[in-house]
């Protein structure tokens, strides 16, 4: 098994006295600015104006134009969205960096796929939370954390690996678990799963689910309840304790189905669909495409984003939500174009 570490494995040393800017105060900013604090680093944070500088300004952070935040640190976490990145990259973080700066990531992409190249005299690596910023946040106040993977892409001062150990365990992941990544393997696995299993594999199957009971004309009520409401009960199942926990659950009859109709749905044939996706990740033609999309201002994205919304899965559940009021949203439907 890989060597995972904890707190007692980690010298907190190296990032005392130094200064952190956190840029981005979003999903994952706010997370390890107020995480970092906490733990005792001296953070400040680098955004322009508007509603997140609000937020963090609220949270009494002081706030600093993306530039000048760079200028005053040692220590400089990209918290953007991916396909920002490079752009501030280049007008506000290039310029501002001195020799001996550490540049940290929290997802590989820019790195890997060679969309900010970063000067060789500085520390370069990650520190990847493995779940959503706001659980980040919400299991650090209650004393627990998120595990988190960390790697190197260059080590300038010798340091980079004590720094993103560090830096990992001052957001709680030393409570859950570090372990060692490339930026290659980070970037690669993160975005397979997200497409092909939890949110692209998870979404499609919840649909296909619910389309093929409303067509063959049964309630769109019952059908929500049994493909989407009900996952969730399933998941936390799996979470807490893996397939045998969820099958101890579940009824004898609710487990045989598992064992002869699951594999019959995914096969072989997706495997091997998996496999084409994965092959469009490492080989780059995946980022390619995103960063074209978003280049051209998002065309696709944002039409096949407004028809996912008036699906039948959507309105219905939105009804039953209402009904539902112990159903919390808890991250309200940001309005955000991208997520994970
Ligand atoms: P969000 O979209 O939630 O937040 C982005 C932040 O960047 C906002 O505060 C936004 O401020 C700010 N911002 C956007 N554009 C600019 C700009 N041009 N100049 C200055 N500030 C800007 O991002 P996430 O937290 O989701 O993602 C951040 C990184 O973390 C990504 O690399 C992502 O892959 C990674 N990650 C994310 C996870 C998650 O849970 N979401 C999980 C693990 C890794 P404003 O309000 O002004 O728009
Ligand atoms: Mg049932
Ligand atoms: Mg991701």
């Amino acid at each position: 098994m890989s060597k995972v570490l904890y707190e007692k494995d980690i010298q907190k040393e190296v990032l005392q006295g130094k200064k952190i800017a956190v840029i981005g105060y979003g999903s994952q900013g706010h997370a390890h600015a107020q995480n970092l604090r906490e733990s005792g680093y001296d953070v400040v944070i680098g955004l322009r104006a508007g509603k997140s500088q609000q937020k963090a300004e609220e949270d009494g952070f002081t706030v600093y134009p993306v530039a000048e935040a760079v200028s005053e640190a040692d220590v400089i976490m990209i918290l953007l969205p991916d396909e920002n990145q490079k752009q501030v990259y280049e007008e506000s973080i290039k310029p501002n960096l001195t020799a001996g700066n550490a540049l940290v990531f929290a997802h590989g992409f820019n790195i890997h796929f060679s969309q900010i190249v970063p000067p060789s005299d500085v520390d370069v690596f990650l520190v990847a939370p493995k779940g959503p910023g706001h659980l980040v946040r919400r299991t650090f106040e209650s004393g627990a954390g998120v595990p988190a993977l960390y790697g190197v892409y260059q080590d300038y001062t010798g340091n980079a690996t004590q720094l993103a150990l560090a830096y990992a365990q001052g957001i709680g992941a030393g409570r859950a678990g570090i372990l060692e990544t490339s930026f290659q393997e980070e970037t690669e696995t993160d975005l397979f799963g997200e497409q092909a299993v939890l949110c692209g594999g998870v979404t499609s199957l919840i649909k296909a689910g619910f389309e093929t009971l409303t067509e063959a004309g049964y309630q769109p009520e019952v059908a929500y309840f049994e493909c989407m409401h009900e996952m969730k009960l399933i998941v936390d199942l799996l979470y807490e304790g893996g397939l045998e926990n969820m099958r101890y659950s579940i009824s004898d009859t609710a487990q045989w189905g598992d064992f002869v109709s699951g594999p019959r749905v995914v096969n072989e044939d997706t495997k091997a669909r998996m496999k084409d996706v994965l092959t469009d990740i490492q080989t780059g033609k995946f980022a390619k495409d995103w960063i074209l999309e978003n280049q051209a201002g998002r065309p696709q994205f944002n039409a096949i984003n407004a028809a996912e919304n008036k699906h039948q899965i959507e309105t219905i559940g939105r009804e039953l939500r209402d009904l539902m009021p112990f159903v919390k949203q808890e991250v309200k439907t940001k309005q955000k174009e991208v997520k994970q």
